[in-house]
């Protein structure tokens, strides 16, 4: 078997973006080791960049006038199987010892078990997509995935679950809130966990099981066990049977992430992750949620529903800090009725198991105080799981952070290896990682494919929702752009206010310059439903009168959006118009 190894810019001292001023090699070219691949130009020298094996170029990364780095790759050679690596691969014009920030890719010599064009690695919502999209295109996919069952941590224990109990949520909050309005069930409702957890696991198992039929409609090989790389053209995968190595011409790494867990936190098992808390079980008293961010939020709505005491805890001065203060504060108020306590600007110091719950011991400004919960919820952000996969062999770099950077194409410093999803990065959501599975699996087909999304959308399914599409005001604050602001409340809307969801809000921005939308944000009932609308005006490049123009159907929560643009245009007849000249 041959292996196809990037041949990278090895140490060349101080020199940075340094100019190719000559490609000595081309496509299929034999060399040995130390051949002379490319010469760099500084201002000070010309140098050669030497072959570090023996080996038959594949493909060239570079042409001439390119800048390159330490750490870039050149070129792709197969490694020829009796080569011996050269002694040391210093360029021609320094001595030093070639320690390029990209690791040196292992070779693997083995045979493998089974060869695969495209190899996927992760069947999570970003994989299984980049599968389906490849397979679609006409490509021989292998997807390798370590659980039973497709669908990642969306359709598992993310998304999909988690949506199911705040349905089950709001259907509870909702009956409540018709009691003042003349409709009472008769008290509290009778909770019974165990056919909760029976109806959502019903719901996962339809959307998994639909994933495994589509994925051998398409005739997709699905491989289960864990996957490592053992070079840049094979894996090892470890599965029940015991391992197997599995070659390949091109990999996508959909590997995901896991939950971050709270540093020094005893192993007990009141204190749970968010695939923890998914399993209800028998409901604590009281129980705590460590981190105010949307998972934690939208965790203590479902406890907070089924009648369990909830405290939050935040570090930072801000409920989702990520969003914009005045879309949290409807959602602030509406919690800080509900819940036992929200502890903002507050750290937890420690956690002790005791008999009778889990010590927490916090400390603010006012200093320390302790308490008893009977379930700790951690929920302090995701960990990317860069770093399991032996990427090194493969010479693909895995940043501090754990997270396998890609370009716009999805590919990573090793042209042929793809990252996508929330292995690759920020924003963890499952909406971009479906997005960037799309664009990996066309460019591995060879399209002309990159991620130009301007924008992507991000939603807290908690009660009331919070959703923002663009940047936030805050952004645009700390960038010093200028923009316009347009805000249509809700109390204001005949539908809102039916549904008892008038605390909610529109607000669009706009580029002062051009008008164009910028930004929305929404607070209230289905608010991410809402910002669809405004994704696609940004996206178009609508300013306000296009999607005030728009009829929208009357009475829905989208006229809401209208109205925002109405509201900057001056056109508004449902409030009072500010004064504008057009
Ligand atoms: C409680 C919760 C609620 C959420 N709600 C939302 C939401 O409402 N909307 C939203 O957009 N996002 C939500 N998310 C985030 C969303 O789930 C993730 O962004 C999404 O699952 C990422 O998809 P992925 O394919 O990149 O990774 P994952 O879903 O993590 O999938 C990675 C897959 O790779 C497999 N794998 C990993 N390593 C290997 C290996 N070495 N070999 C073989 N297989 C491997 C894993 O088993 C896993 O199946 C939520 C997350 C949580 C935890």
């Amino acid at each position: 078997m041959s292996d196809t190894t990037p041949i990278v810019v090895p140490d060349i001292g101080d020199f940075d973006a340094v100019e190719i001023i000559e490609v000595l090699v081309a496509a299929g070219d034999e060399v040995a080791a130390e051949d002379a691949i490319v010469t760099l130009e500084t201002d000070k020298a010309t140098m050669d960049i030497p072959a570090p094996f023996a080996g038959r170029i594949t493909e060239l990364a570079v042409s001439v006038g390119d800048k390159v780095s330490q750490g870039d790759v050149l070129a792709y050679a197969e490694v020829s199987k009796d080569a011996a690596p050269a002694p040391e691969a210093a360029t021609t014009a320094t001595t030093a010892a070639p320690t390029a920030a990209a690791p040196a890719a292992s070779a693997f010599h083995g045979d493998a078990d089974r060869h695969a064009p495209l190899v996927v690695i992760g069947g999570g919502v970003a994989g299984y997509t980049a599968a389906f999209r490849a397979a679609d295109l006409g490509m021989s996919v292998t997807l390798i995935e370590r659980w039973p069952m497709l669908g990642g941590v969306c359709l598992n224990v993310g998304c999909i679950p988690s949506k199911a109990l705040l349905h089950m949520a709001k259907v509870i909050d909702d009956a409540a809130g018709m009691v003042a309005h003349g409709i009472d069930f008769g008290g509290p409702p009778t909770i019974d966990t165990n056919k909760i957890g029976d109806w959502k696991n019903s719901v996962i198992g339809k959307l998994t099981g639909g994933l495994g039929a589509m994925a051998k409609q398409r005739k997709i090989t699905v491989v289960q066990g864990t996957a490592r790389f053992l070079s840049a053209n094979a894996l090892q995968v470890a599965g029940d049977d015991g391992d197997e190595v599995i070659s390949f011409d091109q990999c996508i790494v959909a590997a995901g992430s896991e939950p971050t867990p709270l540093p020094g936190a005893p192993d007990d098992p009141r204190i749970v992750d968010s695939t923890g808390a998914l399993e209800l079980g028998e409901l604590p008293k009281r129980m705590l949620v460590i981190g105010g961010g949307i998972i934690g939020l939208e965790m203590a709505a479902v406890y907070c529903a089924l009648g369990v005491a909830v405290t939050v805890v935040e570090l930072t001065d801000n409920l989702i800090p990520e969003a914009d203060a005045d879309l949290v504060r409807p959602l602030h108020k509406h919690i800080k009725a509900r819940y036992e306590n929200i502890f903002l600007g507050t750290k937890v110091e420690q956690l002790a198991a005791e008999k009778d719950g889990i010590r927490v011991t916090f400390s603010d400004k006012d200093g320390q105080r302790d308490d008893l919960f009977g379930r700790v919820l951690v929920a302090i952000g995701r960990r990317p799981n860069g770093t399991k996969l032996d990427a090194e062999k493969a010479g693909v770099t895995v940043n501090p952070r754990g997270f396998i950077d890609s370009d716009n194409q999805m590919r990573t410093n090793v042209r042929h290896i793809y990252s996508i999803g929330d292995v690759r990065g920020q924003p963890m959501l499952a909406h971009k990682g479906s997005h960037e599975g799309k664009v990996a699996a066309e460019v591995a087909h060879g399209e002309k494919r990159a991620f130009d999304a301007r924008v992507i959308p991000s939603v807290a399914y908690t009660d009331p929702e919070v959703a923002w599409v663009g940047p936030t005001e805050a952004n645009l604050k700390q960038q010093g752009v200028a923009y316009e602001k347009a805000v249509f409340p809700w109390a204001a809307s005949g539908r809102a206010l039916a549904m008892g969801a008038d605390a909610g809000l529109t607000k669009l921005l706009f580029a002062k310059d051009t008008h164009r939308v910028i930004a929305m944000g929404a607070v209230g009932t289905h608010a991410g439903d809402l910002v669809s609308e405004a994704a696609l005006a940004i996206e178009m490049g609508c300013d306000a009168q296009d999607i005030g123009l728009t009829i929208h159907p009357h009475p829905t929560l989208s006229e809401t959006v209208a109205m925002a643009a109405e509201m900057f245009d001056g056109t508004i007849t449902d409030l009072i118009p500010k004064k504008r000249t057009r």
